[in-house]
């Protein structure tokens, strides 16, 4: 390899593009084009790492280490220079690919129905993220005194933000929030009623409808494309959700989840009973034995199958 090839690479890969690549951030700027950041190759607490960007070398003040994208590369992968020049070579080489297929993947995400339908359910059902720490902050910069926000639960007596961790559905005159952590219990509802039957006005014109009892069913079951799905959050419907299934005529299926001790079917089967008391005709889903039908499409089930279920449902 000769020196005019090895200048050619550097020349091809800017040391601060090479290091920025790899997370490192300058912390404040010296003279021009010169700046200082944290070293990336030795634990350091206090920026010491000296980046000359139009030079295209680095020193470090703390580990003593310096030269350049190719030293970097050689000292951050611990490789010896040779190879060190290949990983420079196949690095450059990728970047610029992924770029082109990530404007490529962009350009067709509009064009696929199925992309698209899951980008429309994300902003139809206005799913959210509660992090946690940060929305009693935010509501009171906007005005809401604390006291407001323990009412509505939102923040605890003891002044912390109630949902943390969790993906946030809004309900009508609640919110519902599914934790993605372990430890904490998996469904929470802020005080007060659950309100009616899920997106029920997008709902009560279809003949048929397909109750379910999670927002994780239901989501599962847009997405397969069937969109006259409600959700009664849990297998007990309130007195109004009630009312809502039987204020015309329709056949509701019962898609409950088919548990080990029996639970979702004998609500299931309950239900059933009341809406037949009310002239609404109710046919029961039967899921294989531990489904419900979330897990059904996530394990196992495609449109298909689920369409036979529905004809099959007694
Ligand atoms: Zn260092």
């Amino acid at each position: 390899m000769n020196r005019q090839a090895l200048d050619d690479l550097k020349q091809r890969i800017p040391l601060m593009g090479y290091l920025q690549a790899h997370d490192w951030h300058p912390a404040r700027p010296l003279s021009s084009g010169r700046w200082m950041g944290l070293c990336p190759l030795h634990d350091d607490h206090k920026p010491s790492f000296l980046v000359d960007s139009n030079k295209g070398l680095f020193y470090c003040y703390g580990c003593g280490r310096g030269g350049d994208v190719i030293r970097f590369a050689e000292l951050y992968h611990q490789v010896q220079f040779l190879e060190a020049v290949v990983l420079l070579r196949q690095w450059h080489g990728i970047e610029p690919v992924l770029r082109e297929a990530t404007r490529f993947y962009r350009t067709q995400l509009h064009r696929h129905r199925e992309a698209g339908d899951y980008l429309y359910l994300l902003e139809h059902m206005q799913i959210g993220y509660a992090p946690g720490g940060c929305l009693r902050g935010w509501l009171t910069q906007l005005g809401y005194p604390l006291q407001a926000l323990c009412q509505t639960g939102l923040v605890t007596g003891a002044g912390y933000d109630a949902y943390v961790r969790r993906i946030v559905f809004p309900l009508e005159g609640n919110l519902y929030g599914r934790s993605l952590s372990g430890a904490a219990p998996a469904h929470r509802f802020l005080p007060g009623a659950k309100g009616g039957l899920y997106s029920w006005a997008q709902v009560r014109s279809y003949p048929e409808v397909i109750l379910v009892e999670g927002l994780f069913d239901y989501t599962a079951l847009w997405e397969a494309g069937f969109h006259n799905v409600t959700c009664s959050l849990g297998a007990h419907l309130n007195a109004r959700q009630l009312r809502q299934l039987c204020d015309s005529p329709r056949t509701v299926y019962l898609a409950f989840d088919a548990d080990a001790n029996g639970s979702g079917q004998q609500a299931a089967q309950s239900l059933a009973g009341l809406l037949k008391e009310r002239g609404v005709n109710a046919r029961r889903v039967s899921l294989p034995d531990g489904h419900d039908p979330n897990s059904f499409f996530v394990q196992c089930g495609d449109r298909r199958q689920f369409q036979s279920l529905l004809e099959a449902a007694q």
